[in-house]
C-alpha cells in the first residue's frame, strides 16, 4: 500500500480503494478520517442509485472503434506522442491499457457508454504515453484537461458495476 499524507480515494475499473494517511493503529486511522470515510460511502450510495437511473448506449462495433482512433489521434497530436495500434478485447478487470510500445488495449464494453466516457478512457491511456505509472506527473496532466476527473472516475465505477452485470 503506498503511503499518503491526506486520504486517497482511488478508483480502479469496479474496484475502489480508499488510502489513509499512517498512523499508530487501523482504529486510530478510522477513528481520525471518519467524516471523510462516511462522505464517500454517501456519494457511492448516491452513485449507484443514479445508476438505477442510466441508459446504456446502442453503438455499432465499427462505429465505436472509428470513433476511439479519431480520439486517440486527436489526443496524440494535442500531447505531442504517438501510439502505434489500437487493440479492441472484453477486458475483465479494466476500461483500457497502455503498454509500454505504445499500444493501447480497449475494452470492447467501453461502447455502452456515453461519449464523454469514452474520451476521458482514451485521454487516460494517452497520456500514459507520457507518464507510464499513476503518479504525480500523471494526474497532473490529466487535470489540465479534466480538472473535476473525479468525477469521471466515480462515473465510470459507476458504469462498471452495471456493465459487469449485464455482461456476465
Ligand atoms: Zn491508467
Amino acid at each position: 500500500m503506498r503511503r499518503v499524507k491526506e486520504p486517497v480515494l482511488e478508483f480502479n475499473s469496479g474496484q475502489m480503494t480508499l488510502i489513509l494517511p499512517e498512523a499508530a493503529n487501523q482504529d486510530e486511522a478510522v477513528k481520525k478520517h471518519l467524516a471523510w470515510i462516511s462522505k464517500v460511502h454517501g456519494n457511492v450510495l448516491y452513485s449507484l442509485q443514479q445508476a438505477e437511473a442510466k441508459t446504456l448506449e446502442k453503438r455499432t462495433q465499427e462505429n465505436f472503434r472509428q470513433y476511439v482512433w479519431e480520439l486517440a489521434e486527436v489526443y496524440s497530436t494535442e500531447l505531442g506522442v504517438d501510439f502505434y495500434k489500437i487493440r479492441f478485447k472484453k477486458l475483465h478487470d479494466k476500461w483500457a491499457s497502455c503498454d509500454t510500445g505504445g499500444n493501447l488495449t480497449v475494452n470492447t464494453l467501453l461502447k455502452k457508454l456515453p461519449d464523454e466516457l469514452i474520451e476521458f478512457v482514451i485521454f487516460h491511456e494517452v497520456v500514459h504515453r507520457l507518464e507510464m505509472n499513476h503518479g504525480k506527473n500523471f494526474w497532473k496532466l490529466i487535470r489540465q484537461k479534466y480538472p473535476d476527473h473525479k468525477k469521471f472516475d466515480m462515473e465510470l465505477f459507476v458504469y462498471w458495476l452495471m456493465v459487469e452485470k449485464i455482461a456476465k
